[in-house]
């Protein structure tokens, strides 16, 4: 017997990056969150929060974040959707767009959370695979013509990033939606708001979860034109967003100084490490985000996994099709990175 549908009973869940019980003296470089603590005037916004506010239910269009977060991207205030994560975001699309008859497409490898949707929606999945190199496919996307394409720009697990003009030109092909996920998007040269501004048919999302640091706080955002967004709003949980994840996360985007630095030290530390990499005759593939898809010399992805795990040094391998012989890993502080690297040299060294 069975209370679920089909289409839930077939689909298996989610399996986030390992998650130790006890992070500390863990180099956790396994889920892409940022080694640094989150902005100082983010955290006073949450030491300060009046609690007695929590009695009342909180406005369900979280008005002052959107009009923070408009700022910050350049758009009218109705031009943003707040939602608990990006995640959120996902879910209230598929909701929205596919369905029977209505395929998703995406290409692969990518974040697995846009199959999970499509199977919840029972939505036909079209998987277009990567280029040989891993860049963005654009023709076979574009050929494909879904209700609803994910492509996330940069993507993970690859860190490849396709050029604005190249979603441009998707977007202009397809008669559907084009989602273009930026969670990485202030570790890349580029983004594609101004494809949110001009194509009536992109959506751009933007989490807090990476750059700014706050994966816990559950805080992301949809941009899109108001008529877009009309549709969304009717497949949106009432009160998705809550008004301390709002406060908390206008503070950290107010503050851009320490945003700018945060990041230029992880952009630091993904050149050296993918130039110490390099000199240890690994593969290392371009990345526009917060971590680095490597291979290593003789491709035994699994068991550098293993051996660096055993020494409290995690680093994610994907058990999926191209990804068997390579680990997708964080970029950490200059510690984690140099804890990495002294793990990876004593792995060689016993096995010399
Ligand atoms: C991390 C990540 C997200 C962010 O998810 P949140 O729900 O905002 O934490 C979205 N898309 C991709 C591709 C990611 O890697």
């Amino acid at each position: 017997m069975t209370f679920f549908r089909d289409n839930i009973e077939r689909m298996s869940a989610y399996v986030p990056g390992e998650q130790p019980a006890d992070p500390a003296g863990v180099v956790k470089l396994n889920q892409n969150e940022n080694p640094y603590p989150p902005s100082p005037k983010a955290l006073a916004v949450l030491r300060e929060f009046d609690g007695t506010q929590l009695r009342l239910y909180p406005d369900p269009m979280v008005s002052a974040f959107r009009r923070s977060a408009a700022e910050v991207v350049g758009v009218g205030a109705d031009w943003i959707l707040p939602g608990d994560g990006s995640d959120d975001l996902i879910i209230m699309i598929a909701r929205a767009a596919a369905g029977p008859g209505r395929p998703i497409a995406y290409p692969v490898p990518t974040f697995p959370f846009y199959f999970a949707q499509g199977q919840i929606e029972n939505a036909p999945l079209v998987e277009v695979p990567a280029n040989e190199d891993f860049s963005l496919p654009i023709d076979k996307l574009a050929a494909v013509d879904a209700a609803l394409a994910f492509v996330a720009n940069p993507n993970s697990p690859t860190g490849a990033t396709a050029e604005v003009e190249q979603l441009d030109w998707l977007a202009g092909k397809i008669s559907g939606l084009l989602v273009i996920d930026e969670a990485y998007v202030d570790f890349a040269d580029t983004d594609a708001m101004d494809l949110a501004r001009r194509r009536p048919n992109v959506i751009v999302l933007r989490t807090l979860s990476k750059s700014y640091s706050l994966a816990g706080l559950r805080l992301g955002f949809g941009v899109a034109n108001p008529t877009l967004m009309g549709g969304l709003l009717k497949t949106k949980a009432i009160y998705n967003v809550g008004p301390l994840p709002a406060a908390v996360g206008a503070a950290a985007m107010s503050d851009v100084a320490y945003h700018d630095q945060c990041v230029r030290a992880i952009l630091a530390q993904r050149t050296h490490l993918a130039e110490a990499l390099a000199d240890r005759r690994w593969t290392v593939w371009p990345s526009g985000a917060n971590f680095l898809m490597v291979r290593p010399p003789g491709g035994d992805a699994k068991a550098t996994f293993e051996a660096l795990k055993a020494r409290s040094v995690l680093v994610r391998y994907f058990n999926q099709d191209r990804m068997r012989d390579k680990l997708r890993i964080s970029i950490g502080t200059p510690q984690d990175i140099d804890a990495l690297l002294r793990a990876l040299d004593a792995m060689a060294a016993e096995r010399a």
